[in-house]
C-alpha cells in the first residue's frame, strides 16, 4: 500500500482526500464571522476549537446528569459515576496504556507536571540530584522543577538544540549522568513545532535507569500516541487543546511508579480511611484525585477522543502535513520574514518574524481580517532568547483549516508589510 503523505493526498482522488469542508461543519464557532470576516482560526496551539459533540455532552450532562461522583447511592450519583469512569477509559484506549488506574483526571498539562514534581520529585530528588529538561520547553514544564530543585537542593540541566530546533542528542546523552533521578521533555514543541524523537531518547534514558515524563500537550492533538510503545514513565496532555473542555487534563503514569509516590493533594475522594490520628490513601488513581473532580469536563474530553478517533487520522495527518508545506512555502519568500525552526519532522506549525515589525503588529494585522494568530514569546521566552528574538508571530494549525486560511494569512503579511514595513 502506499502511504500517505502530502503529495500523495493532493494526487489522490476526492474519496481519499481529508473533507475538511465536512469536518468544518461540525465546528459551530468556525461559522462566525470576526471583525466582518469569515473568522480563521490559527491559534490552535493556544487552545483548539470544540465540536458540537463536546458542546452537546456538557449541555447534556448538566441539563439531564448532573451530580457528584464516588458518594451518591442515587440514582443520577451512580450514572454520573458511571460516565466519570467511562471517560478514564476512553482516555486509557487513546492514549494505549495497560490499565485504566495508571489515568490521572487533572486541571491540565500544567497541573500535571507540578504533580509529579511534587510527589514523585519530592520523595527522589535529594540534594545534588538533577533533572534534565530541554531547551525548548514551556513554562510549566520549567518552573516546577525549578521550584523542586530550590526545595531540594537539586539542580536542573537543559539538552541544548541547533539552529534548526533540533535538539543536540549527543549532548544529551552526555547529561544523563548517575544524579538524573528525572528527564522530562516535551514531545512537541509549542513555540517552534518540533516533534523530538522521544522514542529514542526514552530507550537511552532507560538504559540508564532513568524515567521519562513526557509533555504530550502539543503531540496529542496531532499525533497517536501510544505510551506502552514509547514506554514513557509518565505523560501529560490538556483537554483543551485536544478539541475537549477547559479544566481538565491528563496525567499518566505507569503503574508501580504512581502507587510508590505519596499523594498530591489531601481530601475528599483519595482515602480509604481517615481518623485524627491516621489516613489511609486509597488507591491508584483516586489518590491522585483529592474532592470533586472536573465531572461534566472528562465527559467533555470523552466526547473529544470520540470525534477525533472517528476521523480518517492517516489522511488527517496527511492534511496537516500539507497545511505544513503550504505555509512554509508560501511564507518563505516574503523579503524580510525569517522562519523560526525548520526541524527535521515538525507538526503543523509556523513561527516567523518580520524585519522591523514587531510580532504584534503582524498579529493585529491580521485580527483587522478576523485572522486569529498568536504574537509574542508564546510562554517560551528561553527558546525567544536561544534565536536571538523577543516574540514571534505564530500560526498552528489543526485538521480544520484549510489552504485558502493560509492565502488569508500570506495576505495579512503582506499587508502588515506595506503597513509598517
Ligand atoms: N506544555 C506545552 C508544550 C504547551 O504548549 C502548553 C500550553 O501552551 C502547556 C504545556 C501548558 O498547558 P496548560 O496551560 O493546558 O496546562
Amino acid at each position: 500500500m502506499t502511504p500517505l503523505n502530502a503529495e500523495t493526498l493532493l494526487a489522490a482522488p476526492a474519496a481519499n482526500r481529508f473533507d475538511v469542508a465536512r469536518v468544518r461543519e461540525d465546528f459551530p464557532i468556525l461559522q462566525r464571522l470576526v471583525n466582518g470576516r469569515p473568522l480563521v482560526y490559527l491559534d490552535n496551539a493556544a487552545t483548539s476549537q470544540k465540536p458540537r459533540t463536546v458542546i452537546e455532552a456538557l449541555n447534556r450532562y448538566y441539563s439531564m446528569e448532573n451530580a457528584n461522583v464516588h458518594r451518591g447511592v442515587h440514582y443520577l450519583s451512580e450514572q454520573a459515576t458511571a460516565a466519570y469512569e467511562r471517560a478514564r477509559r476512553r482516555v486509557q484506549r487513546f492514549l494505549h496504556a495497560r490499565d485504566s488506574s495508571e489515568i490521572i483526571f487533572v486541571r491540565g498539562t500544567t497541573e500535571a507536571i507540578n504533580l509529579v514534581a511534587n510527589t514523585y520529585g519530592r520523595s527522589r530528588v535529594r540534594p545534588g540530584d538533577e533533572i534534565v529538561v530541554s531547551a525548548m520547553e514551556h513554562p510549566s514544564y520549567i518552573v516546577p522543577w525549578q521550584m523542586l530543585c530550590e526545595a531540594q537542593g537539586g539542580r536542573l540541566r537543559v539538552i541544548p538544540m541547533n539552529d534548526a530546533g533540533d535538539l543536540l542528542l549527543d549532548e544529551y546523552e552526555r547529561l544523563l549522568n548517575p544524579r538524573v533521578r528525572l528527564v522530562a521533555v516535551t514531545h512537541v514543541s509549542n513555540a517552534l513545532g518540533t516533534m523530538n524523537p522521544v522514542k529514542e531518547m526514552i530507550a537511552v534514558a532507560h538504559a540508564r535507569g532513568i524515567p521519562v515524563l513526557l509533555d504530550g500537550a502539543q503531540a496529542a492533538p496531532h499525533r497517536e500516541v501510544d505510551v506502552q510503545a514509547l514506554d514513557c514513565d509518565f505523560y501529560t496532555f490538556s483537554g483543551h487543546k485536544t478539541f475537549g473542555p477547559t479544566g481538565i487534563g491528563i496525567l499518566y503514569g505507569k503503574a508501580a511508579l504512581l502507587e510508590e509516590m505519596p499523594p498530591f493533594q489531601g481530601g475528599g475522594d483519595m482515602i480509604r480511611s481517615v481518623t485524627f490520628e491516621r489516613t489511609e490513601y486509597a488507591p491508584i488513581p483516586a489518590k491522585f484525585e483529592a474532592g470533586t473532580p472536573s465531572i461534566a469536563d472528562a465527559i467533555g474530553l470523552e466526547a473529544a477522543i470520540d470525534y477525533l478517533e472517528r476521523l480518517d487520522r492517516p489522511l488527517m495527518e496527511a492534511h496537516e502535513a500539507e497545511l505544513l508545506r503550504h505555509a512554509t512555502e508560501a511564507l518563505a519568500p516574503i523579503p524580510g520574514l525569517r522562519m523560526i525552526g525548520a526541524a527535521r519532522e515538525k507538526t503543523g506549525l509556523v513561527s516567523f518574524v518580520l524585519d522591523g515589525i514587531h510580532a504584534h503588529d503582524v498579529g493585529t494585522i491580521a485580527d483587522r481580517d478576523g485572522i486569529a494568530l498568536r504574537a509574542g514569546h508564546h510562554c517560551a521566552q528561553p527558546v525567544m532568547e536561544r534565536f536571538g528574538v523577543p516574540a514571534t508571530a505564530r500560526a498552528s494549525f489543526a485538521f480544520y483549516n484549510t489552504h485558502e486560511e493560509i492565502d488569508a494569512l500570506v495576505a495579512a503579511v503582506h499587508r502588515a508589510r506595506q503597513i509598517f514595513g
